[in-house]
Formats: C-alpha cells, sequence, structure tokens
C-alpha cells in the first residue's frame, strides 16, 4: 500500500488523479488532499479519499474549512497556508507526491517532496522550467524519483529505452525527441482574427479539458514552449534535439526517433488518466478508466510544423531556453501574470506575447544558482509584467478615449 499526498486536489490534474486512485483501493491510500480555496469540493474529495490531512493554501479559508469539516463529522486535520504545503508533501509517511498545483506556487512544496526523497509525480512543469538545474540537482542527490505526468514527457518516458541514461542520446541509437502539440482552438483561425479572441474561446481547447491557465497557455502554445524547457530539463537534452510537431489530434502524445529510422510513439485517447496511472503504478501498469483507441475511428492523422507567426511565445520560450535560467524563470512569470490579465480581460489575446517579450528584453541575464533568487527573479519579472500590463491597459482606454 503506498500512501499519497495531492498537491492541488481540486484541479482538473488533481480530480483526475483521485478517478485513478479510487480504482485500486488495495494499492493506494491518500495521506493529503490540498487545495487553494475550493473548501467545498475538497471537502467532497476527503469524503470520498479518508486523507489524514487537508490543507488550505489560503490561510483566509482557514476557518471556514474548519468549520466545514467537522459540521460533516470529518476526522482529517485541517491546516493551512504554504507551511503547511510543504509539511505535508515532505512527511516520512508519504510515498508519492502529485505535484498539481498550477504555477510558480507549485515550485516550494514540489521542492520538498524532491529533498525528502519522494516518488514525485511531477504535473507542475512551472518549477522545472523556474529552477531546473537546481530541481534535478536536489533529486539527484536526495534520490527522488521523478515521473513525468505531462502527457509528452510522459510518452517520451515510454518510447526511450529502460536503461536510457540521463543526457545520452546517441549511445541509446536516439536521434530525435518529437514533441507534439495539438495547436489549440485556433489552429485555423485566420491571424488577423485573434486580436478579438475571448477568454472562453481559449479556454476551449479541441481535445484535452484542463485548468484555465494551461488552456490559454495551449492556445498560444506557450504550454508547448514550457514543454521544450520541460523535456531538455528531465532528459537531459539539447535544443537541437527536439523538434516541435503539430499533430490537431492529439492521439500521439510524443515520440522518440532512432537513428534507424525507428520511431517510437505512445498513442491514446487524450485523458490524463493515462499517464496518471502510468506514472502511479510504475513500472507495473494498472487500469485508467480510460476507453481504448478505436482504431475504426482513427482517421486523418496530420503533421505540421507550428507557424512562427501564429505562436510568437513558442518561439520566446525556445529563445529563453537557450540563454539560460533567468530568461526561462522570467518568462515563466511575465506569463502567468499576463495570461491572468487576458483572463480578466485587462488585455487582449495577442497582447501575451507582447508583455512576455517586453519583459525578457528588459531584463538582463543574471545568475540564479540559489532558489532563493530564483524567486527573487520571479518577483521582480511579475512586478514588470505587471507595469507593462498596466501601460497596454492605458494606452489601450486612451485609444477609446479618442
Ligand atoms: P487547475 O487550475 O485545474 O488546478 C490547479 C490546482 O492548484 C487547484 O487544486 C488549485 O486549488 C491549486 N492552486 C492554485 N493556486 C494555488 C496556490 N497559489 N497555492 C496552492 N495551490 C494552488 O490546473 P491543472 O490544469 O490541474 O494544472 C495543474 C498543473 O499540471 C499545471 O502546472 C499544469 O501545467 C500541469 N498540467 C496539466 C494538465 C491538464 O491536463 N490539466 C496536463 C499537463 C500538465
Ligand atoms: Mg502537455
Amino acid at each position: 500500500m503506498q500512501n499519497i499526498t495531492i498537491l492541488g486536489a481540486t484541479g482538473s490534474i488533481g480530480k483526475s488523479t483521485i478517478d485513478v486512485l479510487m480504482r485500486h483501493p488495495k494499492l493506494f491510500s491518500v495521506f493529503a488532499l490540498t487545495a487553494n480555496s475550493n473548501v467545498e469540493l475538497l471537502l467532497q474529495q476527503a469524503q470520498l479519499c479518508s486523507p489524514e490531512y487537508v490543507v488550505v493554501a489560503d490561510p483566509k479559508q482557514f476557518e471556514a474549512a474548519k468549520k466545514l469539516f467537522s459540521e460533516n463529522l470529518l476526522t482529517c486535520e485541517v491546516l493551512a497556508g504554504h507551511e503547511a504545503l510543504e509539511q505535508i508533501a515532505g512527511a516520512p509517511e508519504v510515498d508519492i507526491v502529485m505535484a498539481a498545483i498550477v504555477g510558480a506556487a507549485g515550485l516550494l512544496p514540489t521542492l520538498v517532496a524532491v529533498k525528502a526523497g519522494k516518488k514525485v509525480l511531477l504535473a507542475n512543469k512551472e518549477s522545472l522550467v523556474m529552477s531546473g538545474d537546481l530541481f534535478i540537482q536536489a533529486a539527484n542527490k536526495y534520490n527522488a524519483e521523478i515521473l513525468p505526468i505531462d502527457s509528452e514527457h510522459n510518452a517520451i518516458f515510454q518510447c526511450l529505452p529502460t536503461d536510457f541514461k540521463y543526457g545520452e542520446l546517441s549511445s541509446s541509437g536516439i536521434s530525435k525527441i518529437l514533441l507534439t502539440g495539438s495547436g489549440g482552438p485556433f489552429l485555423n483561425l485566420p491571424l488577423s482574427k485573434l486580436h478579438h479572441v475571448t477568454p472562453d474561446q481559449a479556454c476551449a481547447h479541441p481535445n484535452w479539458d484542463m485548468g484555465r491557465k494551461i488552456s490559454v497557455d495551449s492556445a498560444t502554445m506557450m504550454n508547448k514552449g514550457l514543454e521544450f524547457i520541460e523535456a531538455k530539463w528531465l532528459f537531459g537534452l539539447e535544443s537541437s534535439d527536439i523538434e516541435v510537431v503539430l499533430h490537431p489530434q492529439s492521439i500521439i502524445h510524443s515520440m522518440v526517433q532512432y537513428i534507424d529510422g525507428s520511431v517510437l510513439a505512445q498513442m491514446g485517447n487524450p485523458d490524463m488518466r493515462t499517464p496518471i496511472a502510468h506514472a502511479l503504478a510504475f513500472p507495473d501498469r494498472v487500469e485508467s478508466g480510460v476507453s481504448p483507441l478505436d482504431f475504426n475511428q482513427l482517421s486523418n492523422f496530420t503533421f505540421t510544423e507550428p507557424e512562427a507567426e501564429r505562436y510568437p511565445n513558442l518561439i520566446l520560450a525556445m529563445q529563453a531556453s537557450n540563454a539560460g535560467q533567468y530568461a526561462t524563470t522570467t518568462l515563466n512569470a511575465a506569463n502567468e501574470v499576463a495570461v491572468d490579465a487576458f483572463l480578466q480581460g485587462k488585455i487582449g489575446f495577442i497582447q501575451i506575447a507582447q508583455v512576455n517579450e517586453e519583459c525578457l528584453q528588459q531584463t538582463s541575464p543574471h545568475n540564479l544558482d540559489t532558489i532563493e533568487a530564483v524567486i527573487e527573479s520571479d518577483n521582480a519579472a511579475r512586478r514588470l509584467g505587471l507595469n507593462i500590463i498596466g501601460n497596454i491597459s492605458q494606452s489601450s482606454m486612451q485609444k477609446v478615449g479618442t
């Protein structure tokens, strides 16, 4: 029986994780569940999973959560705040930590799990984008096992040789990693119409049902950019080892090309329960609840190159990845505030890339060799990003006024 903490239980990945866990009550028990502020859903999940602890990250929700849990006669302990997140991520009773908080908020609790030598199921790609080298060094030093949940990285992991050594592509006979992406909901929209797309249109992904931040990132393809950086750190790759391929059907989740001409692909219906079940049970396999592919229904597999003009965020992420850790940390933070501003209607869709680009241009290279430095750099980029957003909204209001 393996004991699991789910960081970000109330999100899209968290809910899929609980769905898989509930299919295997003899294999897994839930130690702790966390939410930012959705205490009602956390209560329902606790009623289903009987954890020992629940944590609400937002301390303002602490009293409401305690009251709700005691009214409903739940005996689990209710904790609040970011220290509590770290406490339950590194607790000695825990074997597996699902890192499924969205954004930079996931960095510190995920790192605690890594430093406690846990089996870490990594959905929170932002933590690796922000702290790459430090994260991988900590995983090696503390013997943490990092298993990718992102469907592309999970697919690559499944297609690599089982004895693959970090960064050693050529000795494994590998010529290329093919990172697939759907292109999002605006793949075929005339470029001139991108100015007017709304948050709801951006969040309506054609194949995947995800949280709002990653949905917008999929529409701008910043998500693929973050995944490009994530893949480099996870498998020890150079930029030239990776090719991004558009595959709008989202059935192939990524591929590994070998020097003899073979290409191994991992396929399946677009449902995150597959990579979650894979990582939970690894190296065994368990049932996930995902329906098998019906090959009679699969036609029209297409593969194209992403257009640079349509996806400037993808290009920015690749450039940042080559510029170094300061640039990917800056880009990640700028993008988080820009996506938030877009979701709140403060800037337009195409201005997300403008904020990101200006933020990168206005940031000088600096060393990030401690987590404190990473967090400082993240905070500085957020402040800068918010300033740029303020200027953009002001100038669009002036335009409306004239
Ligand atoms: P989501 O928005 O649906 O859920 C986010 C979770 O994080 C929620 O439980 C929320 O309460 C919690 N949270 C948000 N802000 C927090 C904060 N400040 N402090 C503590 N907790 C906080 O997001 P999601 O779609 O489930 O994505 C989670 C992570 O997984 C992201 O990093 C995303 O990039 C990655 N991911 C998601 C998918 C997917 O299909 N949804 C696929 C691949 C990778
Ligand atoms: Mg992905």
